[in-house]
């Protein structure tokens, strides 16, 4: 609730030209808040969106690098590295592909 700065009287809540404002019931005075109308509500539903993509593109835990898919040609695959039972042969590189899911080795 809140009150006229001019004569203390209660301020009633007015639709005006698709805005609402406070409006004293005593002298006339009007109050604009644009604070009353779902604005920060409209906000916090953008934010939260931000989140969700985050989320999405680190789910698998694993660093993403610029190469081309064997299989579909998509530009963007998961790696990580793996050792051979051999001690000779040096470590591995593997890809996944981040659209069609191929996994392949690199040769180097
Ligand atoms: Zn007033
Ligand atoms: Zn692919």
């Amino acid at each position: 609730m809140q009150f006229c700065p001019k004569c203390g009287r209660l301020l009633l809540p007015k639709k005006d030209k698709g805005q609402v404002v406070l409006v004293c019931s005593s002298c006339g005075h009007v109050v604009r808040d644009e604070k009353i109308e779902g604005y920060s509500v409209v906000k916090k539903t953008a934010a939260s969106e931000d989140v969700v993509v985050v989320e999405e593109e680190t789910k698998t835990g694993l660093p993403t690098a610029k190469v081309h898919c064997p299989s579909c040609g998509h530009d963007r695959a998961y790696w990580w590295m793996r050792q051979t039972r051999s001690a000779d042969e040096p470590t591995t590189r593997f890809y996944r592909c981040a659209k069609c899911g191929k996994v392949w080795r690199e040769y180097a």
